[in-house]
Order: C-alpha cells, then structure tokens, then sequence
C-alpha cells in the first residue's frame, strides 16, 4: 500500500521518466560517438595500409632477398602494426617481423561480423588485405590493437558518465520535484487541518508554482462560497422556525382557550376554529412553496405560455374584484416546466389583487420578440417603497404594512418567483406604475 503511493507520487514518476529520458539521450550519444570514432578508426587504418601497399607496388622486389629487405625496411619497428606474409612464386613463404606467428593463428580468426576485412581473435582485432605482384602474393594483417584499446576506453568513459551523471540527475530531479509537490503537499495538510464549522479557515496561497497558486485561490474562494451559503442555510432554518411558530403558538392559545372556557361560554369555539383553520392552511401552504424551493430542477418541454396564462387569467377572474385588463400574444412557447410557469403567473397575480384595494385595476401583458419573452402584472395598489424592494425577493420578508395589514402571506411568493426566473435564466424588475401601484416584469431569454 506505502509503496503504490508512492510510486503514484508525481516526484517518483518524475524521477523515473526523467532518468528514462536520460538513459535514453546518454545511450544514443554514446552510441553514436562510438560508431563514428570506430568509422573514422578503421578508415584511417585502411588509407595507412593502402599507402602500404601502394609503396610495395612501387618497391623492387624482383626476388627473395630483396622482398625481405622491404619487409625489413617497412615492418620491422617495436611498433610497427604490420604483419605480412609474402607467397613467392617459388612456392616459399617469407614473412615480415614476428609475422610468422600471427599467421599461425590465421585459421582460428573469426570475421567481424559482416565485415570481410576485420578479423578477430581472443583480445586482438586486425585489418586484413591481400596484395598482387607479378607471380607474388601477399597477405597483409594490420593489427587495431590501439585502435581497439582507443575505443574500449571511450565506452568505459561514456559509461562512467552515464552512471555519473544519472545519479546526480535522478538527485537534482527528485529534489526538484519534491520542492515542485512540496506546496501541494502543504495545501493538502492544511485541507486536512480546516475545520468548516470554525469560520476563516483559508489555504496558504504560495507565490508559485502558479498552477498551485490558482488551485488554493479557487479552493479559498470555494471556501468562502460555502460558508455564505453554510451562513444562508442557518437563516433560513432560523426564518423558517421562526414562521412556524408564531402561528403554532396562536394555534396552542386558541386550542387551550377551548379547553378552558369552551364549555361554559361556547360563543370563543367558533373564532377558535376559523382562526385554527385559516392559520393552519397558511402554514399548509407555506410548506408546499418552501418544498418547491428546495426542489428547483429545470424543465425541459415546450410550454404553450399563452394558453397557460389564458387558463389561470380565467380562473382568476372570478375570485377578484378589480378590474382586469388582459393583453396575451399567441403562439408564445418556452422550454420550461409548466408547473414552474403557473407558480411565477400566479404569484405575481395574486400578490397584484392582494396589495391593491377592489376598486383599483390590474394589467397582466404578454408578448414576444425573437430574443425573448416578457411577462408584465401591474396594479393600481399600494406600491412599494425603494427600500423595500430591495428586500421582497428575500424569503419571509414582508413590508411592514403587509405584515400589519390583514392581507395575508408568508413572504415566500415572491422569493420562488425571484429563483424560479433565474432557473431559467431570465430577470424580474420591479417598477413604479402609473399613476400608482407597481409594475412587475419578467424577462426570458429565447433560446
Ligand atoms: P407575501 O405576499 O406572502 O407577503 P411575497 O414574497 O409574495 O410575500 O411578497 C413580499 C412582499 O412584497 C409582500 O409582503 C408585499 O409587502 C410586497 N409586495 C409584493 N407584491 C406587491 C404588489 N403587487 N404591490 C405591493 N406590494 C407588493
């Protein structure tokens, strides 16, 4: 388990591609330098040997005596690397300075590879050649033992410095790579280390490498996005109590006030239970948006709005009293569930006849162009102050006035209306109406 971590780490698979590569670069290298400096090596070598022979062909060497003395003359030096042996025509051997015992050892030489003029035996390496003249043959060794020592002592080399310098490599990257993942591994602890609930808690944000500084800046601002929302949750939790328990408590009052004086004066009992019922199907209704607003999930049909804000303006219309005023464009279709059509239609609708008195009048308008859809609610009502409307797209805020009032509410509506329009991308603005009263209106983007 410890060892596949850390053969997952980025320092170990750095380390190993990076020695990989270098093995690699050093092998070609050396490789090469050897190819080349054997080339040049046994092209210098056969230039010398033809110079050689170019001399014998020139030499006098009419007989016996005086073959040997060109043998003599050419081939005798401590260090000379040629071994001749010459066939006269007489049928005799005669051979140049120690040639005679590296000939005996002709048959057993081994042939380099496909090379015809390179022969090997044991330790030694030889150039061979032969050579007409006249009657006369000779065959010509020269031996590459320098060459050969030349070349083992390069590959010696290029191996000593391979190995020298892949330990310092594989050193000097494995460091750098742990210096690399060394932020990533602070980042990590400190992930470790963050406790959401205690607030501020942020990542270190090094100066580089960049890749890392982005990923903790985009962490921290993850962060941040979470504790608003940790922060919204809580109010709504705290909003949602405190809602439902005023009218719980209420509910208690009137339940215990039954109890106690029911009997003896049976006039409380009806109160009682139309306040129970009125309070008890708000709270119902309260329930059901506050579900919608926790199951907001796109819809993906074509929704015939037209026919939709027909049907609910037709319904509508016989439970207001104010006068309606309806322009509806048809043919206007948006990809979005209906439900969540009907719930932004019928919020701001109902919120019109409710916040404007019965004498007063109310305007819903739909209409299209290629961009969009516009739906406009507006009434002849009380309005709404500019310091409100920053606050009725919260969830539970109601005007002071409305909360006063007898119109009844949550202060929910128009907070589903607010997320229901940004599901679908769209935007609500709320406008003063002329002569009085407010303008809601709903923009969609068409697709
Ligand atoms: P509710 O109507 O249940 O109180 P909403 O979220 O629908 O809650 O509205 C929030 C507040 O915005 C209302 O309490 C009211 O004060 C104000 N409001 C909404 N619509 C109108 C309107 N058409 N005219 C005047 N005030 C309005």
């Amino acid at each position: 388990m410890g060892n596949k971590k850390r053969r997952n780490s980025a320092r170990f698979q750095l380390t190993i591609r990076f020695a990989l590569l270098l093995t690699i670069s050093i092998l070609v290298l050396s490789i090469s330098i050897v190819t080349v400096l054997s080339r040049e090596l046994y092209d210098s070598t056969k230039e010398q040997t033809e110079l050689l022979k170019e001399t014998m062909k020139k030499a006098d060497t009419k007989n016996r005596v005086e073959w040997l003395e060109f043998l003599d003359t050419y081939t005798s030096g401590k260090s000379s690397p040629y071994y001749i042996q010459v066939f006269l025509s007489s049928g005799e051997s005669i051979y140049s300075h120690e040639a005679r015992q590296v000939f005996s050892q002709f048959d057993e030489m081994n042939q380099f590879l496909f090379l015809q003029t390179l022969l090997w035996e044991e330790e030694d390496v030889y150039y061979y050649t032969t050579l007409e003249k006249g009657e006369d043959t000779a065959a010509i060794l020269v031996s590459m033992e320098d060459q050969f020592d030349l070349i083992k002592r390069v590959i010696l080399l290029s191996t000593l410095l391979t190995m020298i310098v892949l330990f310092v490599g594989v050193w000097f990257i494995a460091r750098f790579a742990g210096v690399f993942s060394r932020p990533l591994r602070v980042m990590n602890n400190e992930i470790g280390a963050l406790n959401l609930e205690e607030k501020k808690g942020r990542l270190t944000v090094p100066e580089d490498p960049r890749e890392v500084k982005y990923v903790a800046e985009s962490f921290n601002e993850l962060l941040e996005k979470q504790e608003r929302s940790l922060e919204r949750e809580k109010q709504f939790v705290a909003d949602v109590s405190h809602e439902l328990r005023t009218p719980l408590t209420a509910i208690r009052g009137h339940v215990k006030l039954i109890r106690r004086r029911g009997e003896a004066h049976p006039e409380v009992i009806p109160k009682s239970i139309a306040y129970i019922d009125t309070e008890s199907k708000r709270m119902t209704l309260m329930v059901e948006q506050l579900l919608t607003l926790g199951r907001l999930e796109k819809g993906t049909d074509v929704t015939d709005v037209s026919q939709l804000l027909r049907q609910i303006v037709d319904d509508f219309q016989l439970m207001i009293r104010q006068t309606l005023e309806v322009t509806i464009e048809e043919d206007v279709y948006l990809i979005a569930e209906k439900e969540h059509l009907r719930q932004i239609i019928r919020n701001l609708v109902e919120n019109a006849a409710k916040y404007t008195e019965p004498s007063g009048s109310i305007s819903i308008q739909l209409r299209q162009t290629k961009e969009g859809v516009t739906l406009k609610v507006a009434d002849t009502g009380k309005g709404i102050s500019a310091e409100e409307r920053l606050h009725i797209f919260e969830r539970f805020y109601r005007a002071d006035q409305s909360r006063s009032s007898q119109v009844s509410g949550s202060g929910i509506g128009l907070s589903i209306v607010w997320a229901l329009v940004h599901l679908y991308e769209g935007h609500i603005n709320v406008l003063d109406n002329q002569p009085k009263g407010s303008q809601f209106v709903v923009y969609f983007p068409k697709k």
